[in-house]
């Protein structure tokens, strides 16, 4: 009888591909799955009693930002320890690289704090460079990148708002080449953001092309998940019919100032996939987010230094044509500005002001009152007093379109967030991210648990083998001989999220600063343990992963 390398032992299986458990040993050699057999039948070197807890693959956490925080936190904390083995990064229009001298410094204005860190080398400027500088320090993930289309108009015209021209465009298209070449998993948009908002559907097909050549994704942060979610859908969509590659709508959830439902633009989404294009979405279940309150200006605006953004906002003239630009919103705004179009200053709570550090926790509308000020007009000065460091959570997400999301056979499970860490800089301030710490275990834990929406094996299979197929990954996300080993064991009953603060916000906030779930008790990336109970391993056993080129284009 062979002996493998290492054996769990008598664990609920789950497959990851939305089959219920079975029980069952599992063999791990030379990073894959090498074995799967009956409970109690399999011998190991190193055995793990898995008795009452589950086997799943690992989470592929399809929608991230790591792009900058794994250099920080190469151990990758808070994704393991949530059981995330794999990071698509390059999300909503944004990634790292491809970057060129002249741009480096809007790039750097993007990133915030981040990108000055001592880890952060910027020793790249093609996207295979940055690849290969990601990979050499060692990761304790895997990471999937996509290329983001912010990041090839910066290289080719900065944050500038007008048209590409001809020429520019086939500069985008030849960086856009290079970068599937290098590995990119597809192309991101993030079309309420700059400089993604000031491009043409047309500009985005034709980059789509080339995308299609290479058999790769197109991932969308849409033009507008308010009032326009619909026709912003429908954009997605013809973008990838006209340029022939499947489309992943991002956290797809209506925000407040939406017409409608989470059914509606899912409807669309069946719609297109009756007709025969390959259309998916992907969802978090947080209903709030906690952006720089400059993220509510107008998009030209909102990446200028705190200086002259303050000194625009002093001027009375310029801050009324701001408001009127805002509520105007002709230039879709990103989700959380619907509370500010609307008025709802009451689901605006602020959570970070240095300069007037008396309204941390309060609303907008509370201080307001207070002031005896315009609640808009309070907006504005609390990023004059303090600049880009002024932070609110917006309340923007009714749980119910969450709950719709989680239900339909279309969506899979993202948590939007991004490696962090409760401690060092990624730590200092601490930003709102409970999705980066909490997403799979709280909807494990309230969502299949405590108050059933989705089974079991669905919810697993929407965290696993789904990411897994949208990405091509065929030897990921799964649970059978041959694949690799990105795999952990966890206890349901023991399952708890904590990094919650739900809404109305009590203050001090609660579980401050951020924890790390419970339930989740090994994790292994590539056949190697990186989570043991309690502690992370150290192991950094992580690739990058880089999307299989079929046919040389
Ligand atoms: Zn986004």
């Amino acid at each position: 009888m062979t002996t493998y390398d290492l054996v769990l032992a008598n664990g609920r299986i789950l497959d990851g591909c939305g089959n219920p458990w079975f029980w069952g040993d599992l063999a791990i050699q030379e990073g894959r799955i090498v074995d799967i057999a009956p409970a109690g039948t399999l011998q190991g070197k190193q055995r793990i009693d898995a008795a009452g807890r589950f086997i799943s693959p690992g989470f592929i956490d399809i929608h991230t930002h790591s792009d900058l925080s794994i250099l920080v936190n190469r151990l990758a904390e808070s994704a393991v320890r949530q059981g995330a083995t794999t990071h698509v990064i390059g999300n909503c229009g944004m990634s790292p690289a491809p970057v060129d001298d002249a741009h480096l410094t809007e790039i750097c204005t993007q990133w915030g704090p981040i990108s000055d860190q001592p880890e952060v080398s910027w020793e790249w400027r093609a996207f295979d460079g940055y690849l290969r500088a990601m990979q050499s320090g060692g990761l304790g993930i895997n990471i999937a990148p996509l290329v983001g289309h912010g990041a090839l108009r910066i290289a080719v015209k900065g944050l500038d708002e007008g048209a590409a021209t001809t020429t520019e465009l086939e500069r985008m298209k030849a960086l856009l080449d290079e970068a599937l070449l290098a590995g990119a998993f597809g192309l991101s948009t993030g079309l309420v953001y700059p400089p993604g908002c000031y491009a043409s559907t047309e500009e985005i097909i034709a980059l789509g092309s080339v995308v299609a050549r290479y058999h790769g994704l197109y991932a969308s942060h849409i033009r507008g998940e308010r009032e326009t979610i619909l026709e912003a859908v429908a954009e997605a969509i013809r973008i990838g019919h006209e340029a022939g590659i499947p489309v992943q709508i991002s956290h797809n959830a209506p925000k407040f100032g939406a017409p409608c439902e989470a059914s509606a633009n899912l409807r669309l989404v069946e719609e297109a996939r009756e007709r025969g294009q390959d259309v998916t979405v992907d969802n978090d279940v947080h209903t709030d987010l906690a952006p720089a309150l400059t993220h509510g200006l107008p998009q030209h605006i909102q990446d200028r230094p705190a200086g002259e953004i303050s000194a625009l906002l002093r001027d009375p003239e310029k801050r009324s044509e701001i408001r009127k630009e805002i509520v105007e919103d002709r230039k879709p705004a990103f989700g959380p500005v619907g509370l500010l179009k609307h008025g709802q200053w009451q689901r605006i709570t602020m959570l970070h002001a240095p300069k007037s550090p008396e309204v941390v926790g309060e609303t907008i509308q509370g201080i307001s009152n207070e002031r005896g000020s315009d609640p808009f007009d309070t907006y504005f000065d609390l990023i004059v007093e303090n600049g880009h460091e002024a932070e609110a959570i917006f309340d923007y997400i009714d749980e119910t379109n969450i709950r719709i999301l989680l239900k339909h056979p279309a969506v899979m499970i993202s948590s939007d967030g991004q490696v962090l860490a409760p401690y060092g800089f990624l730590n200092d301030p601490i930003p709102y991210q409970p999705c980066s710490y909490g997403e799979f275990p709280g909807v494990l834990e309230r969502y299949v648990r405590d108050e059933p929406v989705l089974s079991l094996q669905e919810a697993i299979r929407k965290m696993t083998s789904f990411p897994a197929q949208r990405l091509g990954l065929r030897d990921r996300g799964v649970i059978r001989s041959g694949a690799w080993a990105d795999i952990i064991v966890f206890d349901l009953e023991r399952m708890r999220d904590r990094a919650t603060n739900l809404y109305p916000h009590s203050y001090p906030f609660e579980n401050y600063p951020h924890q790390y779930p419970e339930g989740i008790d090994y994790v292994f990336v590539n056949g190697v343990m990186v989570v043991n109970g309690e502690e992370h391993t150290g192991a950094l056993p992580g690739v990058v992963l880089r999307h299989k080129i079929r046919n040389e284009p």
